[in-house]
């Protein structure tokens, strides 16, 4: 293994730690913040499925021919394996709070894949994180018209903003 593999695995491996943590927080929720977090999940679902309406045409097109897939832990122009998934613990509340997402491989990062890769992305496409609904190659912007795109962003980042950890914990 060179160092880059090195480094690579030892921060996935924290990663992986923090991913579980996420779980373990979830399942500590009263019923009270479960409710605020279905409400907030709604609405940040709904907004992700506005966006894959738009962009799953050129996604289709391109994806699936693709020799040079992002979803690799490293590339040249982006690293995503100081995460599982490119989730923070607020899109990961939002997205599994009514839905049980598959089990990470693991084993995928030996292979410098995402742990939810597997011949395209097995996570339902409303429950991505935001790092990887905002992500897109030059491909495909030049397909998309990103300004409606970048509209959708916005509210969605705006729903992660105002977020509030400390309603989940009363
Ligand atoms: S988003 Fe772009 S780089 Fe990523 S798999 Fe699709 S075509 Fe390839
Ligand atoms: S979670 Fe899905 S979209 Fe995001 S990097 Fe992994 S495989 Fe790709």
């Amino acid at each position: 293994m060179d160092s880059i593999e090195d480094e690579m695995m030892a921060v996935f491996k924290e990663a992986q730690k923090k991913f579980e943590l996420y779980e373990k927080f979830y399942l500590g929720f009263s019923e009270k913040a479960k409710e605020y977090l279905k409400h907030k999940s709604r609405e940040y679902k709904k907004i992700l499925s506005d966006i894959q309406e738009i962009i799953l045409p050129a996604i289709k097109g391109n994806c699936s021919r693709c020799t040079d897939c992002c979803c690799r832990l490293h590339t040249k122009e982006i690293t995503i394996y100081g995460s599982v998934g490119c989730f923070d613990h607020v899109d990961y509340l939002l997205v599994r709070c009514d839905t049980i997402l598959p089990d990470p491989c693991y084993e995928n990062a030996e292979k410098n894949l995402c742990p939810f890769w597997s011949d395209g992305c097995i996570l339902p496409t409303d429950c991505r994180s935001y790092m990887c609904i905002q992500y897109f190659c030059d491909t495909l912007e030049k397909e998309l018209d990103m300004q409606v795109v970048s509209k959708y962003l916005r509210k969605a980042a705006l729903i992660l903003t105002n977020f509030s950890t400390e309603e989940c914990m009363s």
